[in-house]
């Protein structure tokens, strides 16, 4: 066997993770090959470990690889991009941009733009990543594709291809199939895995939802847009005669391995319900506020029991702008300067326990002996004492704003000192440049009212 280099990265204020987060303010961790061998005490952990190459986190903050539950990769080309045409509503925003450019994606620009988010995720420290795939044009093997991106960053992921009707029963199927390869082919696989992705209730028929239910292997799980708008609430009931979590019930769907991204329009029964399932509720923030379709109230959610995490939705890949964007718009609603400490300062931990529940590492999200090493350090470092009472606003009064200066991931420096070492942004940026005017060229090509489910079997 060849002997494992031990790395030490220290000299930070390290959070532990867990629950509480345990706070050391002057910490290091160790690790070997892809675990942790210990974490603590920074004059300890250089005693117990000589000889350890010695990553210096600047005096930052040291934490576990954060984790982003809900992503867009294919998105990443869509920056500066003009539809040409106004979009109103949330409908519109689907039918005139996402879904013209989902349908004008290639296997190069899937390619390239799985590449730059990776890239993105490595900058903003997040080491495992789930990400919401569509494709029309090219679906076998498209999940392949965003799996040599997030291998050749050196991140995790769960990925998904979002099966639905609106492209036809063809389309349908083509999606179906292509996640039960993927989960199959990567069922053992530590680093990257499926999940069976569904677009929305609004675009599923009921023989789509049978045949997803009927063909999964059991226990995969299911990742899902539900009550981003209105519109999904009410055309699944226009349609099927009942709402999506409700629909989600009768095929089965609803179980502790639903990611049920958004989850905003929704009554206090579905809440319920879904708390029952401990299916896990994933805010994204920033993106609702984007389309300005509301938000999902965390703290009211997480007091009916529901299991919560945060996502960004592929406005951007960072996990600690998302948490303060998360926290600001929640006292902007409620008008309430003193709120935003119920539930908020759990959604990081929250989402490590999302991974946690698909990939077999009982210790993703800890600093402690045993886990992964999947360890950051920011830039900020703390100004006034931190502890575990007052962690949650250090990061969002601080670390948010501050950039990574180290992103580990399964004990592989992927940045030093903010420079990328498995991937050029640079340029992959410049390849992206080349490639997005003939992708917005065939976006421009398209048409739109597109309808919400294509034509019926047969
Ligand atoms: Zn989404």
């Amino acid at each position: 066997m060849s002997e494992l280099e031990t790395w030490i990265l220290g000299n930070g204020a390290l959070v532990k993770g867990g629950s509480p987060a345990e706070v050391v303010p002057r910490g290091a961790v160790a690790w070997t090959g892809d675990r942790i061998s210990a974490a603590g005490d920074e004059s300890a952990i250089r005693a117990r470990f000589p000889d350890a190459r010695y990553l210096d986190g600047r005096g930052g903050i040291i934490l576990p690889g954060l984790v982003n539950i809900h992503h867009h990769f294919y998105s990443a080309l869509a920056r500066g991009l003009d539809p040409g045409v106004p979009m109103r509503s949330f409908p519109e925003v689907l039918d005139r941009l996402w879904w013209r450019l989902d349908r004008a994606l290639d296997a190069e620009s899937v390619r390239i733009s799985a590449l730059l988010s990776a890239a993105e995720c490595v900058r903003h420290g997040c080491t495992t990543v789930f990400d919401h795939h569509a494709s029309p044009s090219w679906i076998e093997g498209s999940l392949d594709a965003i799996a040599e991106g997030a291998g050749q960053a050196g991140i995790s992921a769960l990925l998904c291809y979002e099966i639905t009707d609106r492209n036809g029963s063809a389309g349908a199927e083509a999606g179906i199939e292509e996640n039960l390869r993927f989960l199959a082919e990567r069922a053992d696989d530590t680093r990257v895995r499926g999940v069976v992705g569904l677009h929305a209730s609004f675009t599923l028929r009921d023989e789509t939802l049978a045949r997803v239910a009927e063909q999964r292997p059991p226990g995969s799980g299911c990742h899902i847009h539900v009550a981003e708008d209105p519109v999904d609430v009410q055309a699944s009931i226009d349609a099927f005669g009942a709402g999506p979590v409700e629909r989600l019930g009768r095929f089965d769907l609803l179980d502790e391995r639903a990611l049920l991204a958004h989850a905003i329009h929704l009554e206090q029964a579905d809440y319920e319900r879904a708390a029952e399932a401990d299916a896990v509720l994933i805010h994204n923030p920033e993106s609702n506020a984007n389309n300005g379709v509301g938000r999902l109230n965390v703290p009211r959610t997480a007091a009916l029991g529901c299991t919560l995490g945060l996502g960004t939705d592929g406005m951007s890949s960072s996990m600690l702008r998302a948490l303060r964007f998360a926290f600001l718009t929640h006292r902007g609603a409620t008008g309430d300067p003193s709120s935003g400490f119920e539930a908020l300062p759990e959604l990081l931990a929250a989402n490590a326990a999302a991974a946690r529940r698909f990939f077999a590492e009982p210790l993703l999200g800890q600093l402690v002996e045993g886990a992964p090493a999947d360890i950051i350090a920011v830039d900020s470092p703390p100004p006034t004492p931190i502890s575990d009472e007052n962690l949650f606003g250090h990061l969002v009064y601080g670390s948010s704003e501050s950039p990574v200066r180290h992103t580990v991931a399964r004990g592989q420096v992927l940045l030093e000192d903010f420079r990328h070492t498995t991937l050029d942004p640079e340029e992959l940026s410049a390849r992206a440049r080349e490639l997005a005017p003939p992708l917005w060229k065939r976006f421009h090509a398209l048409d739109w009212n597109t309808p919400y489910l294509g034509p019926p079997e047969g």
